[in-house]
Order: structure tokens, then sequence, then C-alpha cells
């Protein structure tokens, strides 16, 4: 009797934990939305997806547009169905869609939906309103919306429309990403500051920029063409009950482009997504996050 007692015990101790680490194991479902760019798409979204698999957190669905030269007929079948899934990615940046889809994304994210930008998906759908809320700030003229920056006290400061340089970017280059918010569950207990592979360093980005934190600047340094200060790299917007997650970082033009093989980039990514599924992070910080003079490139064969 005490042994069957004692098996029970073990038996449904057993179960506790297993119940346990099944709802921890839960998938977040991911949707990338990609099919018109002016960087190379194709090349982006297989290893971006492969490395947030790799997390073990996300199952991700990919939904491909239309070419801009498909006939107007061809996008009726593109509905993606942004309910099902609890994080949206925008790897996209061509023709506006169409109104019902627009309006559908609005009412995802109004409604808790999750939203990461990355890189030239801040470049798309200027005149969306909605959507420049959503991104704060965007690849867009210097008449456009304000600028957001961090002087060298980390003090945000905010340049009218109008003042002040519009969207660029100078030569490709390796550079610091700085880390602003340390407290913020993405950015939490990574390094103050750590070296980004080669990549385009955006500055003079426009927008609303309403309700809009930033967790990570560059110094956009003259020499490189730059405008002598810390630009955004990473922020964080609300839009109702959702959250928007924008990083300008991950420019890949040819194939082998290093920027989204950046291990630090990657885990932006991938906390900044799960940040806007569900306002937690639990994906750990791994060890070999770049240094802040060491750029750390995950292995080009992760696709
Ligand atoms: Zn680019």
């Amino acid at each position: 009797m005490n042994r069957k007692l004692a098996l029970y015990g073990l038996v449904a101790l057993f179960a506790v934990a297993w119940g346990h680490s099944a709802s921890a194991a839960e998938k977040l479902r991911m949707l990338i939305i990609d099919g018109q760019n002016n960087h190379n798409w194709r090349e982006m979204t297989p290893p971006m997806k492969a490395a947030l698999e790799a997390t073990g957190r996300f199952t991700v669905d990919v939904a491909t547009t239309p070419n801009n030269k498909a006939p107007k007929g061809a996008w009726d079948s593109f509905q993606p169905e942004f309910t099902k899934y609890d994080v949206v990615l925008s790897n996209y940046n061509g023709q506006r869609w169409p109104d019902r889809v627009e309006k559908a994304l609005e009412e995802y994210v109004s409604n808790g939906g999750g939203l990461a930008i990355i890189h030239a998906a801040n470049n798309a759908f200027a005149g969306w309103s909605e959507y420049d809320k959503m991104i704060g700030l965007g690849w867009r003229d210097n008449k456009y919306g304000e600028r957001v920056t961090v002087d060298g006290d980390g003090k945000v400061v905010r340049t009218p429309k109008g003042e002040g340089p519009g969207a660029g970017h100078g030569p490709q280059h390796a550079f610091k990403v700085v880390i602003r918010d340390a407290e913020h569950p993405i950015t939490k207990g990574m390094p103050h500051e750590w070296m980004h592979a080669k990549d385009e360093l955006y500055q003079g980005q426009r927008g609303p920029a309403e309700h809009m934190h930033i967790l990570a600047t560059a110094f956009a340094a003259k020499e490189m063409k730059g405008t002598g200060t810390n630009e955004p790299m990473v922020w964080v917007i609300p839009y109702g009950k959702g959250r928007v997650f924008t990083t300008v970082m991950g420019h890949v033009g040819g194939k082998g482009d290093p920027s989204i093989r950046c291990v630090g980039f990657q885990t932006l990514v991938a906390r900044g997504a799960e940040w806007a599924a569900t306002g937690k992070v639990t994906i750990p910080i791994p060890d070999n996050l770049p240094t802040a003079d060491k750029v750390s490139l995950a292995p080009s064969d992760a696709k």
C-alpha cells in the first residue's frame, strides 16, 4: 500500500512537472511578411526565420505579397490572417497594401497584437498615418515629422519638422550599439555597449514619434558621413493594446551581408518579437554576444 501511494505520488509529481514544462514550451506564432523590398528579402527571410525558430520560442509562417508588377487582381488572394498570430514581423518595403489588409493590421495591433519592424520595413507606407504612429519614425524627408536623437548626456532631443537632416545613412561599417534602457525586458542583461556587424547606420528618421521609447542608439560619426549624434537603433511604441518593436538595423543588399548574422541583432529581434507578442521576455541572452570591441557572428550555415 505504502509503495502504491508512493508511486501515485511520484506520478503526480511528474504530471505537474510535465504540465509545467509543456506550458513553458508553448510556442508563439509569428507571421513574417515579405515579397517587396529595395533589399534582398529572399536572402533575409530564411535566415531570420531560422534564427527565430532556433530560440525554441516561435513557430514561423511567411506570407509573401505579389510583386510590384503583378496585375491588380493578384492582390485579391493576399489576406494574411493576422489574428491567428501572436506577432507579425515585417520584412516588407513596397507598394501600399489593399485597404482591407491595412485596416486589418491596424485592428490586429490595436487589439493587442505584436508587430516587429526590421530595417527598411520602416521605409514603407509613407502617407499611411496609422502605420506612422506604429513605427514612430520612418525613412522620410525632414518635412515629414519630428526627429528624435539622444545627446551626450543621454537626454532625448526632439528636432521639429523642417529642421535638421532627413533620412539617410553613410557608408556601411561596424558600429557600437549603446543600450539606453538597461531595465526594459528586451535589453535587460545586455552589455551596455556591443559591436554590431557591418551595417547601414540609419540617421535623420522622421515621424510622429509619439510614446516612443528608445532602447538603443548608435553614434553616427561625421567621418562616416553621419550626423555627429546618437541615432536611435531600437525602440518600442504602444499602439492601442498592442506593442510595436522597431530596429533599423539589418541591411541585406547582397548575399552574405553580415548584419543579420550579428548575434546581438538576432538576440534583439528574438527578444523584441517575444516582448511584442507577450509583454515579457524569456529568451536568454547568449554567451557569445558581441563585446564592446568585437563583432560576433552566428555561423552562416545556420539557415
Ligand atoms: Zn538598407
